[in-house]
């Protein structure tokens, strides 16, 4: 297929590669040169406009930074550029009203859209392990979903539009608050005198297992590699996870949702990420 990509950071310069790599020919833009020779290098044909990039397209994907720039990039560059009838597909991590708000304008134009934000960092979009939770019509799914496998190893329709950026949201909230339950629990072990390796041993069999503790541990040397083991650095920056937690937060306040653990996460990860916001999010186990 002819795609679009726009936006190729941290995670759209790996995603881009791969569609090149299962043979898609990909037609890439970026504000910044250095993400464009990137690009290039990986087998794009680079642009200077999103709308030169969106010619002739059958796809459109984007990886941006916030929802104001994906409102912008679709309804200012993508409308009435890329050809009617193309899929979209924004897989940035944005808000739902956002999301449900650009699928709507550009559906009206005559294009098919979805939101399929992603699971899984920059590795993963490297490797094109990501994982896809895709909001939109059955039909628009449909189309999307072979671009998206393209990436990932798992592409999962969570519903209507804007659903997958109403999973993205949910389950980093409830990641933010496991995460920082398992590091209180490793520290004050560890102040009860409780050896970290024994307390895992213990715990990770017993009813207080969970993600964090066994695939992403947050103590060094306990438990399989994590960014622990390298000082806190890769992983998951804790500026995203306050990104995601500022985004589920806000759409619980429109939903009429209580998360009083999830927003009391949102403050403990507002005060770490002030002087580590480039820092992995279990790093906050330093602060116990
Ligand atoms: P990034 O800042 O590395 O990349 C964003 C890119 O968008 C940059 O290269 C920037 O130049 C470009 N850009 C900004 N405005 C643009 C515009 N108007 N037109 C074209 N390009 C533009 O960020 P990232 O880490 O790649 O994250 C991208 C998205 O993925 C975010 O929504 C983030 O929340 C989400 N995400 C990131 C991770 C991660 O681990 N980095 C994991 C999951 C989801």
């Amino acid at each position: 297929m002819r795609i679009a990509f726009i936006g190729l950071g941290n995670m759209g310069g790996g995603m881009a590669a791969n569609l090149v790599k299962a043979g898609h020919e990909v037609r890439a833009f970026d504000l910044s040169e250095a993400a464009l020779a990137a690009a290039h290098g990986a087998g794009c044909a680079t642009f200077a406009t999103a709308r030169e990039a969106c010619q002739g397209a059958e796809a459109v994907v984007s990886m941006l930074p916030n929802g104001a720039i994906v409102r912008q990039v679709y309804i200012g560059d993508v409308i009435g550029h890329a050809p009617e009838g193309a899929i979209l597909l924004d897989c940035s991590t944005i808000d739902v009203a956002t999301a449900r708000e650009v699928i709507e304008v550009t559906e009206q134009h005559g294009y098919q859209m979805v939101d399929a934000p992603v699971s899984g960092g920059i590795a993963a979009a490297n490797g094109g392990t990501l994982t896809f939770m895709v909001g939109g019509s059955d039909e628009a799914f449909t189309r999307a979903e072979p671009i998206l496998q393209a990436m990932g190893k798992a592409v999962i329709h969570a519903g209507q539009p804007g659903n997958g950026q109403a999973a993205k949201i949910c389950n980093n909230m409830l990641l933010a608050i496991h995460m920082i339950g398992t590091c209180e629990a490793f520290a004050m072990a560890q102040k009860l005198g409780l050896d970290p390796q024994t307390f895992y041993d213990i715990s990770s069999v017993s009813s207080g297992q969970n993600w964090s503790m066994t695939s992403y541990c947050p103590v060094p040397g306990v438990g399989p590699v994590t960014p622990a083991d390298n000082g806190y650095q890769g992983g998951f920056a804790a500026g995203l996870m306050l990104k995601d937690l500022k985004l589920a937060i806000d759409a619980a306040n429109t939903a009429g949702a209580k998360v009083a653990l999830g927003d009391h996460a949102r403050a403990i990860y507002e005060a770490y990420a002030e002087d580590h916001a480039g820092s992995d999010f279990s790093g906050i186990i330093r602060t116990m």
